[in-house]
């Protein structure tokens, strides 16, 4: 009988595709196809340094098998097998592997502070469609609109960019991410891999019932597909995979709290989730609280419209690290600021937690729910782990 080993797998059902790993491996033993992100047994040797790359724990699924899945097996995944019933003899491996379990999490925790690990969809999500446009099977959209949100005489250039699929079927959710593929090829002369957008116009479309989707994108100095996107013409066609993304999504249940803290662009599942719900349920009220951060107002996507929400529909509060005679200020700031009513959510089952933008916020983030927690009599590593597991707290940044 062949001695168990632990295999070290991807969650097709989490990954979004962004091949963070693969860049990141040091030894080439990530690989995908045009549908899977995959990782070759016979290579991986456990180093873990793809683990805290990840933005959404996907990486993070490990199996104690007799025989290896297969690339070709791990290719054709819809999801995970589950674990069989099998145990992993105490000299199987080496000490490595046996320590692996303390090792992942310790990344983890040193990459997101806390805040990352295992993402799970809220209880009352809608099943998301996922991985039905690839590489090689690219859905077609027509751009319908570029339009900078962002103060034209300033360097930070935002846009809402608006695709429109047509005929192409192209369910999405909320907080799901598509990858838009840059035309040429890179350096080697392979095609370019797609990059990731998260989805900032809610299920029924930008303009509901037409079949269209909208981003929001900022152009990075050195971004091939940055500049791209935010070059596009009315009228340019565009390739486009996915949707991708499992967890990050919006609880059908219309009494769920959203506290909603984002940074840039990281607003942009936000907007999907609150044009849902005024969509859906225009007369709630005090079920939507958004904490954003952006250098100034004129550097915040969608400001003019957000100030038109009645407060009542969704409460706002705006962080600016560099208005003009102002202290710099920063989502964590205003989360202390609002510490009683903050502190007062977070002890309702209601209460969802989602965290998109910058990578760099994570940590001034939890510093900020750790104290409002504990100075609400609450212990935060345990009262966030439970609310992960709920699927009610949810991290998503780059
Ligand atoms: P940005 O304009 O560079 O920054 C937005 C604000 O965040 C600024 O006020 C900035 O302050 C502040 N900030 C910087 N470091 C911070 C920290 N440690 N804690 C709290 N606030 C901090 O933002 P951006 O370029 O739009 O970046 C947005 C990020 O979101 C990108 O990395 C993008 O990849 C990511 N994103 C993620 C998703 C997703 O996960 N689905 C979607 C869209 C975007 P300063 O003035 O001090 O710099």
């Amino acid at each position: 009988m062949t001695t168990p080993v632990k295999q070290h797998l991807i969650d097709p059902e989490i990954c979004i595709r962004c091949y963070t790993c693969e860049m990141t491996c040091p030894i080439g033993a990530i690989q995908h196809d045009d549908t899977n992100v995959v990782v070759d047994p016979d290579i991986c040797n456990f180093c873990m340094d793809c683990i805290p790359v990840c933005p959404t724990g996907s990486i993070d699924e490990w199996r104690v098998v007799e025989t290896p899945y297969t690339l070709e097996q791990q290719y054709a995944f819809d999801e995970l097998p589950e674990q069989d019933d099998i145990a992993l003899p105490e000299d199987a491996g080496g000490e490595e592997i046996e320590a692996h379990d303390d090792v992942v999490v310790a990344l983890l925790a040193e990459a997101h502070k806390g805040t990352g690990g295992k993402a799970r969809a809220p209880a009352t999500a809608s099943k998301p469609t996922i991985n039905l446009y690839s590489l090689s099977n690219p859905a077609k959209a027509t751009v319908q609109g570029n339009y900078r949100l962002t103060d034209a005489a300033g360097d930070n250039d935002v846009r809402h960019i608006i695709l429109d699929l047509g005929r192409v079927p192209f369910p999405v959710l909320e907080g799901q991410s598509i990858g838009i593929v840059p035309p040429g090829v890179d350096a080697e002369g392979k095609a370019h891999l797609p990059r990731l957008y998260s989805v900032s116009s809610p299920r029924d479309g930008e303009r509901p019932g037409f079949n269209n989707v909208s981003l929001t994108v900022k152009r990075e100095k050195m971004g091939l597909c940055s500049n791209y996107v935010c070059d596009l013409a009315k009228g340019d066609e565009v390739q486009v995979t996915g949707p991708f993304g499992s967890t990050f999504l919006l609880p059908s249940d219309p009494e769920a709290h959203l506290l909603m803290i984002c940074t840039g662009t990281g607003s942009a599942p936000f907007r999907g989730f609150t044009m849902r719900r005024q969509r859906e349920t225009p007369g709630a009220r005090d079920s939507l609280t958004l904490v954003f951060g952006a250098r100034s107002a004129r550097d915040l996507p969608y400001f003019g419209p957000l100030k038109k929400v009645p407060d009542q529909f969704m409460r706002k509060t705006f962080a600016f690290s560099r208005a003009e005679d102002q202290p710099r200020q920063y989502v964590q700031d205003k989360l202390r600021e609002e510490a009683d009513t903050v502190g007062a959510l977070l002890k309702t089952e209601k209460a969802h937690v989602y965290i998109c933008g910058l990578k760099a916020m994570e940590t001034g983030v939890e510093e900020a729910l750790g104290e409002i927690a504990a100075s609400a009599g609450q212990d935060w590593a345990e009262l966030r782990n439970r609310m992960r597991e709920e699927g009610r707290y949810h991290v998503e940044t780059y």
